[in-house]
C-alpha cells in the first residue's frame, strides 16, 4: 500500500516534470521544438491522452473514443501543438499516442557499419 502510494507519487511528479520540460522548451528553445516535431512519425488520432496529462484540461470535449479541443484553432498552447517531443513524452503517456519516433539506436548501428576507408585496405582514386 505504502509502495503504491510512493510510486503514484513518483509518477505524478515526473508527468508534472515533462510538463514543465515542454513548456520551457517551447518557450525559449522553439528550434529545438520543429526539430523534434520534424523527427516525430504518425500522426494524432485524437485520443486526448496528452490532454490528461496529470490534470483533465478543461478545453477538453470527450466524445465516444475521440476528443476534441475547445481552443484547437484560436489559442492551442505550443506545448500542445507540439506533443509529444520524444520519447519521455511517450511514457507519460503510457505509449498510448500514436506518433513514433525513429529509434535512435538503430541510427547508431548504422554508423558503426560505415567503415573508415584506410581500414578496408582500399586506396582511393
Ligand atoms: S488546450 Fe486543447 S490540446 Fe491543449 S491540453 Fe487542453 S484540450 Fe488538449
Ligand atoms: S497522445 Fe498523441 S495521439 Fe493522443 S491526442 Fe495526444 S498527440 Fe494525439
Amino acid at each position: 500500500m505504502f509502495t503504491n502510494r510512493f510510486l503514484r507519487v513518483f509518477q505524478v511528479a515526473s508527468r508534472l516534470k515533462g510538463k514543465i520540460r515542454r513548456f520551457l522548451l517551447c518557450l525559449f528553445f522553439p528550434a529545438r521544438v520543429q526539430e523534434s516535431v520534424r523527427k516525430r512519425e504518425g500522426e494524432c488520432d485524437q485520443c486526448g491522452a496528452c490532454c490528461k496529462i496529470v490534470l483533465s484540461c478543461p478545453f477538453l470535449v470527450e466524445y465516444g473514443s475521440h476528443t476534441a479541443c475547445r481552443i484547437y484553432n484560436t489559442f492551442r498552447p505550443t506545448a500542445c501543438r507540439s506533443f509529444p517531443l520524444d520519447q519521455r513524452d511517450l511514457d507519460d503517456v503510457n505509449r498510448q499516442c500514436t506518433y513514433s519516433f525513429p529509434n535512435e539506436n538503430t541510427t547508431g548501428e548504422r554508423e558503426q557499419l560505415i567503415v573508415p576507408v584506410w581500414r578496408t585496405g582500399k586506396t582511393e582514386g
